[in-house]
């Protein structure tokens, strides 16, 4: 399994693309969240990978996790895609990104080669779709998020999309090699947000052999890099990193 970080930043730093990452196992390929700049980092960071894109993951409805769907399924279109796309996402997602679609191009839809299934997820449920198993529990985050692990090849990887950990999101990441955690301040409480320190020690209570720190808030990511980094390299027992665009990590 392996992971290919898209975008690594929050909602509107100027620098870093939204977080967006791209999983390839054995069997499958899924985009996890496409925020309204991630589109042209995915394409640059994967370059032809994009076009076998089986799913895609939003953890929630934020502008900066799906307002990127739009520029992604057009260029689909215009080049031709007949591979069907898995869109899967919580409660609503058909209506949510049909209406997305009808504001940006209403008309690029009916000139689509492909079909577009919508799979709706919920807490506590498990899933599977082409080799790879999905399950979702709630963090912390005032529109609510569901995190996801995934299971595949015999490995699993965790992504917290938005908010503080919760019981629930620590028992799903138990025993996953690749905790992906989002990280706004370096340390503290921010309400709906998670820190550096509390994404390290959740990785770290799920027992993960590598915690990548995505989303962290632009001044944080300006002012305090060294502080955060720094920060990481004090971890004993777990490879805590800072991702930047295109890079890829394999479990
Ligand atoms: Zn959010």
């Amino acid at each position: 399994m392996r992971a290919t970080f898209a975008g690594v930043g929050e909602a509107f730093d100027e620098t870093l693309p939204n977080t967006s990452i791209l999983v390839e196992t054995d069997t499958a390929s899924l985009l996890l969240d496409c925020g309204f700049t991630a589109p042209g980092a995915l394409r640059r960071a994967a370059g032809d990978a994009v076009l076998d894109l089986d799913m895609i993951y939003i953890s929630h409805y934020h502008g900066d996790h799906y307002f990127g769907l739009p520029a992604l399924l057009v260029r689909f279109i215009e080049e031709g895609r007949k591979r069907p796309l898995k869109i899967l996402g919580k409660t609503g997602i058909r209506g949510r990104v049909n209406r997305l679609m009808d504001m940006a191009y209403p008309n690029a839809p009916s000139r689509a080669e492909f079909e577009t299934y919508f799979i709706e997820c919920g807490p506590g449920e498990e899933i599977r779709h082409a080799g790879v198993n999905f399950e979702f529990a709630l963090g912390d985050h005032p529109m609510p998020c569901l995190a996801v692990r995934l299971t595949a090849d015999g490995k699993s990887l965790y992504y917290s999309g938005d908010g503080r950990p919760t019981d629930a999101t620590r028992s799903l990441a138990a025993g996953c090699g690749l905790v992906i955690h989002e990280a706004f301040v370096l340390d503290g409480e921010t309400p709906g947000h998670g820190s550096v320190d509390s994404a390290l020690a959740f990785a770290a209570e799920a027992g993960a052999h590598a915690c990548a720190l995505v989303h962290l808030n632009r001044t944080v990511r300006r002012n305090q890099k060294d502080a955060v980094l720094a920060r990481l390299a004090e971890t004993h027992d777990l490879h805590a990193f800072l991702p930047e665009p295109g890079d890829t990590f394999t479990i």
